[in-house]
């Protein structure tokens, strides 16, 4: 059970640039929260606030209840997965997806179970000895998923995670992450540009303009289909 609230939340860059203003949202457990908005509107830096990746410079966010504004991006159980991977090159698809929980210490036999359980899900078990450099796009986005899931974090972020890839992996992987999320049941914020894309993957979408929320709802409410 993973809830999370954002309260009056802003970011003004060093620059004194206001990226985001009176950011307000709660999200529900096992939500699939999509942020969509043109280039710029501050869809990044606000799920970077939410990982600890950038400063809150307004408000407050809490995961839990628990306000995280001070919260290491390490001890906010967060996994977050980019729009270029972020694979280590030198290790193979096993040690990637080990890495953090190496880290963490956890037992080899639990890492074992847990890379191995997730690498069965995502379809790449084959792939476990291979380094991603000999991979294609759809692969490596597949390990970055894994990487993340291995961790069981309490929530789980993307940022344009399929914005690499040609537009027919696109429309699969979109199904793939969807399926994923569910069966899962994580609590997951996605950002992407592309309003398709925040269609067909949200509970609820948040449209962004220029740093501000214009609309939250479920896809059928802020989207007119045809
Ligand atoms: P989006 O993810 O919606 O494309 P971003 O959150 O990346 O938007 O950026 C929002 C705005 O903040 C943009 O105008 C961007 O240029 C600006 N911005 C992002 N990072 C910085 C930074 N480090 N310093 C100053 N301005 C920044
Ligand atoms: P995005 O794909 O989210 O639009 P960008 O290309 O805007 O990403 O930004 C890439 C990196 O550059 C980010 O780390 C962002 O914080 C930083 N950045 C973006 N705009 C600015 C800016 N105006 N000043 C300083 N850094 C920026």
């Amino acid at each position: 059970m993973t809830t999370i609230k954002f309260d009056n939340v802003g970011k003004i860059y060093e620059d004194g640039y206001h990226a985001v203003e009176n950011f307000n949202l709660e999200i529900q457990d096992n939500e699939f929260i999509v942020f969509v908005g043109p280039s710029g509107c501050g869809k990044s830096t606000t799920l970077r606030m939410l990982a600890g990746l950038e400063d809150i410079s307004e408000g407050t966010i809490a995961i839990d209840d628990q306000v995280v504004n001070n919260v290491t991006p390490k001890n906010r159980d967060i996994a977050m997965v980019f729009q270029n991977y972020a694979l280590y090159p030198h290790m193979t698809v096993y040690e990637n997806m080990a890495f953090g929980l190496k880290l963490k210490k956890t037992p080899k036999a639990e890492i074992d179970r847990r890379v191995k359980e997730a690498a069965e899900l995502l379809g790449i078990t084959d792939l476990l000895k291979k380094k991603p450099k000999a991979m294609s796009g759809g692969q490596r986005q597949r390990v970055a998923l894994g990487r993340a899931i291995v961790r069981q974090p309490k929530v789980f972020l993307m940022d344009e995670p399929l914005s690499n890839l040609d537009a027919k992996l696109r429309v699969q992987m979109r199904s793939e992450i969807s399926k994923l999320q569910q069966r899962l049941g994580v609590t997951t914020v996605y950002v992407t540009h592309d309003q398709t894309e925040a269609m067909t993957m949200a509970s609820r979408i948040v449209i962004m303009k220029k740093g501000v929320i214009q609309q939250i709802g479920a896809p059928k409410e802020v989207y007119d289909f045809p």
